[in-house]
């Protein structure tokens, strides 16, 4: 969803960084792979999606919070959104590319651990590198 995950939003930039400082190349913009993924890795058929807590409502997360007011507005859009999520992940299954979704939170708890980093970017290239169909971190 172009408005909601607009190119170069700074989570998405300092995680492409560390992966491209590890060796790994991707490409961006990707408008082909269903769902539109924020980074595309063709040599290893991995669509990698940064997604937003709050707008694809990261489970037991403190910013995928409900707007106190227009309850019903947010909750149809997030509920939208949700099920456009679910889609994509059928979609690209179905088409066999594996799909790896990186929280927002995840980066921002990267950005301020380097131990953490260094986690989640091991089990990141760990996926990369696996045959396994999804992974979130
Ligand atoms: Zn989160």
């Amino acid at each position: 969803m172009s408005h909601i995950r607009g190119m170069d939003t700074h989570p998405e930039v300092v995680f492409r960084k560390w992966l491209f400082a590890d060796g790994f190349r991707y490409s961006l913009g990707n408008k082909i792979i269903p769902g539109h993924p924020d980074l595309w890795m063709s040599k290893y058929n991995v669509a990698i999606f940064i997604h937003g807590c709050f707008w694809h409502r990261h489970n037991e997360c403190k910013y995928a919070y409900t707007p106190k007011t227009r309850v019903d507005f947010w909750n149809d859009k997030f509920k939208k959104n949700v099920s456009r999520d679910k889609n994509v992940r059928m979609e690209l299954k179905n088409r066999g590319i594996r799909m790896l979704v990186v929280w927002e939170c995840t980066i921002k708890k990267m950005e301020r651990s380097a131990e953490y980093r260094e986690g989640v970017l091991y089990e990141t290239e760990r996926f990369i590198k696996d045959t396994l169909e999804y992974k979130e971190v």
